[in-house]
């Protein structure tokens, strides 16, 4: 998925700056943006930063201006459910998960 949206973008993941292998926690994505990096995409100061999976490559930092942020999260699905039966299916999911009961009563209006 982070391949086709780099692809979309016009972005070479091999030019984008390796990533920790960890899940980086707000500070570490604040102190990115300390005017020393670019938008991967066109070259302006970047406003933002995300960790994307390049096939291949790896963990790396995608970083981006402002309006290459807003491309980048229309680009990208939303992973949450849009349907009743579609949340209730995550719900139940999520109970089986850890082993807990779970009843759904939805009331139709
Ligand atoms: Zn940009």
């Amino acid at each position: 998925m982070d391949a086709d949206l780099l692809r979309t973008l016009g972005i070479d993941p091999a030019a984008l700056e390796p990533a920790p292998p960890w899940a980086p926690y707000r500070g570490t994505s604040t102190a990115r943006l300390d005017g020393g990096h670019r938008c991967a995409r066109c070259g302006q100061p970047a406003r933002a930063t995300r960790v994307v999976d390049a096939p291949g490559l790896g963990r790396r930092w995608l970083d981006t201006c402002r309006d290459d942020f807003l491309a980048v999260a229309r680009l990208r699905p939303s992973r949450m459910p849009s349907t009743v039966e579609g949340i209730v299916a995550d719900l139940r999911a999520a109970a089986v998960e850890v082993g807990a009961p779970l009843t759904v009563v939805v009331d139709e209006p």
